[in-house]
């Protein structure tokens, strides 16, 4: 079986970030996406664990409710950041361009 280095933080930031989409007021085109990966994860203490991938998934629920709590608060304090300021290019009609 593979064996591989994964930050967990980062698959669970990705995760959060899907499951609270619908609720997030702001852009959802894959740079501003990104974006708010970025920033999130660059604000929370990464995870890594050397891990097969099947376990990967086991491990992901093992974070407590204490964790949960602050990437939800990053990944909201990311969003209204990346409103403010998206990178996201327009073009002449104002429509998002996706990179
Ligand atoms: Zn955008």
């Amino acid at each position: 079986m593979e064996i591989i280095l994964r930050n967990l933080t980062e698959d669970y930031v990705v995760m959060m970030l899907d499951q609270l989409a619908g609720t997030l007021d702001c852009c959802k085109c894959s740079q501003c996406r990104l974006d708010i990966c970025s920033y999130a994860l660059n604000r929370l203490k990464p995870k890594y664990v050397v891990s097969t991938q099947g376990e990967l998934m086991a491990k992901l629920c093992e974070f407590d409710g204490q964790f949960e709590a602050s990437v939800m608060s990053e990944i909201t304090k990311a969003a209204s950041v990346i409103k403010k300021y998206p990178r996201h290019k327009v073009d002449e009609a104002g429509n998002i361009i996706e990179p």
